[in-house]
């Protein structure tokens, strides 16, 4: 068993039994073993995982809420305490705060909608940054489109971190919302969210944290941030696809009128008017994810019994590593090198397209993602149509590394080795 020292903890991790809990990772592509390092883009799923959502079907399978039988009782308590599971995970003061949603993208269209659109007008201005998903930057033009609000945007710098003297001066008594990833997907740039919040309050903006990069590289404590909203995906978080996570201040959020109606979300229907359910269920029209719900409680947990922090240690070494072991390598360009950075690593080869790159290195059994990540506006910046990313998770290893120099080294030399 490989014994990777973890930099600044005592313990060790032991990444070979980690590998050992990741049922997909044993197996062959075209021949080779599979080195997953498209983590960004969605993590592999631990067995704690897809056994609770097997066995929920098995066992428990039935709506929530409304019924009165065991099944519905136990499907409720399985929904339901995954929601309190949440909570803690977050630190959020109450229950009521955790919204499930489909991901981060309906959570960031709920609170565009729900929250933005009734209350923003001509004159208001909402603030983003130049290294957003699309996720968190087209739901906001929607709403500016509908209400007449402008967009404002926060200019990085050529590393990929915000321009804070920029962001001061942008930042105004016109500024209703200021959204902002926690990390940022294509860069890998962590942002210093806390600091960002605190002067986006002061000023007087309502704050949404675009988390979906962050929850899986770090603890997330909802109250230390003091933001408005926070929102995560599960399945980055080495949970199931299809739900996700809108946390909102309380008070806010029952200031908010329901996105969706339907099922769930009323306490009363008459054809002269409804009435609308308490929180969090206000926000939950029809049957919800339950299964998924459930796989979400299982992530946490198997994030929790090894430690973020752990991981977080564990994927900082291998950043090191692959920064030092890609920057050896002859054309080749990292794009976005902030000195605070997640497990992402985007870079561009001399000669070689991204998505060339990507479909040579499958070949090889390394899957990478090449591509604009969802976020345009960032290869703009950088004059680059596409970028070749890898990004790490508790399961890669310095063997995943080595495998990624290889196979690039091969494809450089497959392009002639210009560069
Ligand atoms: N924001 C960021 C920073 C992301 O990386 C992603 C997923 N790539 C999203 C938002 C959207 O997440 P989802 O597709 O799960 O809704």
């Amino acid at each position: 068993m490989t014994a990777i020292p973890t930099p600044n903890l005592p313990e060790t991790y032991d990444v070979a039994r980690v590998r050992r809990d990741f049922p997909i990772l044993d197996q062959r592509i075209h021949g080779q073993p599979l080195i997953y390092l498209d983590n960004a883009a969605t993590a592999q799923k631990p067995r704690a995982v897809l056994e609770a959502m097997d066995r929920y079907y098995r066992e428990a399978n039935a709506n929530v809420h409304r019924g009165v039988h065991t099944l519905s009782e136990r499907a409720t308590a399985l929904y339901e305490g995954a929601r309190d599971h949440v909570q803690a995970f977050l630190n959020a003061r109450a229950r009521e705060e955790i919204i499930f949603v489909r991901g981060t993208t309906e959570a960031i269209n709920l609170v565009a909608q729900s929250y933005a659109r009734p209350r923003l007008g001509p004159g208001d201005e909402i603030l983003i940054t130049h290294l957003e998903h699309h996720s968190n930057t087209v739901p906001w033009q929607m709403v500016c489109e509908q209400t007449g609000a402008a967009l404002k945007v926060v200019p990085i710098t050529p590393a990929g971190e915000i321009d804070h003297a920029a962001f001061g001066q942008l930042l105004g008594p016109r500024t209703r919302i200021f959204a902002v990833a926690h990390v940022s997907n294509a860069l890998g740039t962590v942002n210093p969210v806390a600091e960002l919040t605190a002067q986006a309050r002061a000023a007087g903006a309502m704050v949404l944290i675009d988390g979906a990069q962050g929850v899986p590289h770090q603890r997330v404590d909802v109250q230390a941030l003091d933001c408005d909203f926070y929102a995560f995906s599960a399945h980055k978080l080495y949970g199931p696809t299809g739900i996700g996570v809108l946390y909102g201040r309380r008070e806010v959020l029952e200031a908010m009128p329901p996105w969706q109606g339907g099922g769930d979300m009323i306490r009363t229907v008459h054809f002269a008017g409804s009435t609308w359910n308490d929180l969090p269920y206000k926000f939950e029209a029809g049957t919800p994810a339950i299964a998924e719900a459930v796989g979400l409680g299982a992530a946490l947990a198997y994030v929790e019994s090894l430690g973020i922090e752990r991981i977080a240690a564990h994927e900082a070494a291998l950043t090191a590593y692959a920064l030092e072991r890609l920057g050896a390598i002859p054309g080749l360009r990292f794009i976005g090198t902030a000195r605070d950075r997640a497990g992402v690593v985007s870079f561009v080869l001399d000669g070689v397209h991204p998505h060339d790159l990507g479909t040579i290195l499958d070949h090889a059994g390394v899957a990478i993602r090449a591509g604009h990540h969802c976020a345009m506006p960032v290869m703009d910046f950088y004059g680059v149509p596409a970028t070749a990313r890898a990004s790490f998770a508790c399961y890669n290893t310095r063997g995943d590394v080595d495998a990624l120099v290889t196979a690039l080294e091969g494809a450089r030399k497959l392009f002639g080795g210009r560069g």
